[in-house]
């Protein structure tokens, strides 16, 4: 899809960055970094400037990248005490429950109290600057607090996402040496009780097995659900909160002292635990959230990812904070009470800038337009898009259906390594394509390489590669550098190997294809199987794809489809000849699928994205072998896809 839709005026009025800023910004940042950030490390408040802006190399066997390495500063003061000092008023957060009755604003002046209280039961508990904290809770704001509490007196915290069982969460502490947890009774999603507290015991009890002794549990009461009580471990927040002072003087913290420790969702296999330092981190997860969404003063912001991933790190709680912005947390699901329920949420709150993931976007067309007619959503001015490829068909729906062309759309290209945005577009400065995520944001410079490590040039394919470092970049694997430099450094010598393929069209726009892992190589085509799924779904029919490869005798390897059908389809014979015809005609005879498998659900990650190497294993017919499964959403569904697999021998 070559379309291209042009900056309307009315995204350009008003915004911080026209195309020619954009361009002037763009080159004085590769070519001048350190006078570029030198500059923009201003909008961060700092106890002691640094002398020195970057300090980074790629180098083989000697990977290692500092930022603002002698700056002083605290995050949480940046987050909170400089908005609270000067409109303590002000909302910092709103809170939307899993009940759509239950809501409420928190002011920067409250969060600010709740985040020193919090701080100083961490203190009094005995967490002490660089000791690692596991956080396992809801989406509330106690996490937020739980977050900036660390950061306030230097703890590291490390979120674990509320869906994740006692064995991933057992297999995080072990991981992060954390001796500390802090979780509620239970969490509510989608009407459901989560049993939070009892996994944490049970967490805690293989963890325990594996050498980490968790010693205190602070608890926060969500549901006043039935918990047991291990007394001089388990703590009540609502109880020691009473008992300690409401303010808490920021810990001066180093611009390299670590910030977080967060694991990846582990799509491709074990999760690695990703650490993040203070100053480089925040800066460039504020600079981007103020360009990337265009944010206002006084604007309402919602990003609907769970402060379990990165997206809730950098743009749920520290962006956002970071820029005295509004952010919207919203505790429940996209489905319920019905479909409806995020343009309900949209209209109650004005939402003005709406960040969501293509896996959400998906599952809400297939259930129709009416859900989002029947909300005004007027107040929406830009939507954002993350977590996998975005294929043109949702791009679109999203833009005509739910923005009514009246919003840019920015398809916005990161990883948890990678601290915020590196690719997306920005409102008001750049013309879009859907499927796109266009151009680097400032200080990024993405590269094609081909297999041996060749640069490409001009308009090519390949793999993308990050020629220098950025402030946000992850700084280490935690407890073991070795795997870092070997997992990221190691492929293509003195580049940052973001491990995803792309594609550089005549413009100079970037499209993400997929992980490198997901190309196939059918009869010598090399094709990136997004843009397979990306034609099936376009198929009225279908609501979801996943295409793997599996070995083939005659064409190296054959294409392997599994199809999830629009509510109220039927997998006939007949609907597969169907789809073989359609990829056919809209990719070219080479595409045709030699397997379709209609699949009532696919495995995800529980942060939503599809777990392509369970279906290459299901397609090659080895469903002993698919491997670490503890990050499954619904590990039910698996057992469909073994049991209908199409290459059974
Ligand atoms: P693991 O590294 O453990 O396998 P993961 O890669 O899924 O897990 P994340 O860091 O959450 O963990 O995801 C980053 C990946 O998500 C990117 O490398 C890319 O493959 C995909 N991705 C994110 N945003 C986009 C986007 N806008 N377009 C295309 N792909 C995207
Ligand atoms: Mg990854």
């Amino acid at each position: 899809m070559a379309e291209t839709i042009a900056v309307k005026d009315a995204w350009a009025a008003g915004a911080s960055l026209s195309d020619a800023d954009y361009r002037a910004w763009y080159e004085e940042s590769v070519t001048d970094p350190e006078g570029f950030w030198g500059r923009h490390a201003g909008r961060l408040d700092w106890v002691t400037p640094f002398t020195k802006v970057k300090n980074t190399s790629f180098a083989p066997g000697n990977v290692s990248i500092k930022w603002f390495e002698d700056g002083v500063l605290n995050a949480s003061a940046n987050c909170l005490d400089r908005h609270a000092a000067k409109d303590g008023g002000r909302t910092a957060i709103i809170f939307e429950g899993d009940d759509p009755g239950e809501s409420r604003r928190i002011s920067y002046a409250e969060v600010l109290e709740e985040v020193c209280r919090m701080a100083n039961v961490l203190k009094a508990e005995g967490v002490r600057k660089g000791d690692r904290v596991t956080i396992y809770l809801p989406m509330i704001p106690e996490a937020a607090y739980a977050m900036l509490a660390c950061a306030r007196i230097g703890a590291v915290h490390s979120v674990v996402f509320g869906g994740f069982s006692p064995d991933s969460l057992a297999g995080r502490l072990v991981d992060a040496t954390s001796g500390f947890v802090i979780t509620a009774d239970e969490g509510v999603r989608g009407g459901r009780k989560v049993p939070l507290k009892a996994n944490v015991d049970k967490a805690i009890a293989i963890a325990e097995k594996g050498g980490q002794k968790v010693g205190k549990v602070l608890m926060v009461r969500r549901t006043g659900g039935d918990v047991a009580v291990e007394p001089g471990r388990d703590l009540w927040w609502h109880e020691r909160r009473e008992a300690v002072a409401p303010t808490c003087a920021p810990e001066p913290m180093g611009a390299e002292d670590p910030l977080f420790i967060l694991y990846t969702s582990g799509s491709t296999g074990k999760p690695k635990g990703v650490l993040h330092t203070t100053g480089g981190y925040l800066l460039y997860a504020a600079m981007t959230h103020a360009h990337v969404f265009d944010y206002r003063p006084g604007e309402v912001y919602w990003c609907t990812a769970d402060v379990g991933w990165v997206t809730g790190h950098s743009y749920i709680v520290y962006g956002p904070l970071a820029n005295g912005a509004t952010t919207l947390m919203f505790e429940g699901v996209p489905t319920y009470p019905d479909a409806g329920r995020l343009w309900q949420v949209v209209d109650k709150h004005q939402v003005n800038i709406f960040y969501t993931a293509p896996t959400a976007i998906r599952a809400l067309m297939g259930a129709g337009d009416e859900p989002v007619t029947r909300a005004s959503r007027r107040s929406l001015r830009v939507l954002g898009t993350v977590g996998e490829p975005i294929n043109p068909e949702a791009w679109l729906w999203y833009y005509r259906v739910v923005g009514e062309e009246r919003c840019p759309i920015v398809d916005t290209w990161w990883q948890t390594e990678t601290g915020g945005i590196l690719i997306t577009p920005l409102p008001g400065a750049t013309a879009l394509k859907p499927g796109s995520a266009t151009r680097p944001f400032f200080g990024v410079r993405p590269e094609l390489v081909d297999g041996e490590g060749k640069p490409l040039d001009g308009a090519a394919e390949g793999n993308l590669c990050i020629a220098d470092s950025w402030p946000g970049q992850m700084r280490t694997v935690y407890g073991d550098h070795e795997r870092f430099e070997q997992t990221y450094f190691s492929t293509y010598k003195g580049k940052y190997f973001t491990g995803d393929g792309a594609r550089r069209d005549g413009d100079g726009y970037w499209w993400i294809t997929g992980r490198v892992d997901d190309v196939l190589n059918v009869s010598g085509h090399r094709m990136g199987t997004a843009e397979i799924e990306s034609a099936l779904v376009s198929h009225p029919k279908v609501s979801e794809a996943a295409v793997v490869g599996y070995p083939h005798d005659v064409k190296g390897q054959g294409i392997y489809c599994y199809v999830t059908l629009m509510k109220g389809e039927e997998g006939t014979e007949e609907l597969r000849r169907e789809l073989v015809l359609h990829v056919r005609g809209e990719i070219g005879p080479f595409a045709a699928p030699d397997k379709i498998q209609f699949a009532p659900g696919l495995p995800k990650t529980r942060s939503g994205k599809i777990m392509r190497r369970i279906l290459r294993k299901i397609a090659e017919d080895e469903p002993g072998a698919l491997g670490d499964t503890s990050t499954l959403a619904e590990p039910a569904v698996v057992e469909d896809l073994v049991a209908n697999r199409q290459n059974k021998r």
